[in-house]
């Protein structure tokens, strides 16, 4: 029986956390993968209780949303709080996150960043992944893969 990759397998679940965005600008989604299992996921919204950009509208500063926290902020910070290390851990991404989100991802320990479509890869990101020893890779999602999976025989 054919099983889907853990590429394809982890960055569904981003793809699945981006479905719960509540920014209405761009849609994105990350999982924290430790030893092949998801030990957090994010996407981008308001703080907990506040008010959502899908509701009141984006808060547009310098052409940016500055209402909601990015999906790999929220990831990383879902493991501050409840205490899970980010040492060594790996993260798939909907889309190559900004700056702001690298350099959090660096400093978090994470080794490896698996992302399915290019935003804006900024040059200094990808030095600083690369001076951090941290393994970038361009995973393609390809989401017809999965119904194929869900109606193959036996499922
Ligand atoms: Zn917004
Ligand atoms: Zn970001």
């Amino acid at each position: 029986m054919e099983r889907i990759t853990w590429d394809q397998y982890f960055m569904a679940q981003s793809h699945l956390l981006a479905l719960r965005s509540t920014c209405t600008r761009l849609a994105v989604g990350a999982t924290i993968v430790r030893d092949k299992r998801i030990i957090a996921g994010g996407y981008n919204g308001s703080i907990a209780g506040g008010a959502h950009c899908i509701d009141e509208g984006c808060y547009v500063i310098d052409n940016h949303c500055v209402r909601t926290i990015h999906a790999e902020m929220n990831a990383i910070l879902q493991c501050a709080k409840f205490g899970v290390p980010t040492e060594g851990a790996e993260i798939y991404v909907t889309h190559f996150p900004c700056l702001q989100c690298c350099k959090a991802i660096i400093q978090s320990g994470i080794k490896a960043v698996y992302y399915a479509n290019d935003y804006k890869n900024h040059p200094f990101a990808l030095q600083l992944f690369e001076q951090a020893g941290v393994t970038v890779k361009h995973v393609p999602f390809d989401v017809n893969s999965i119904p194929t999976f869900l109606h193959a025989k036996g499922r």
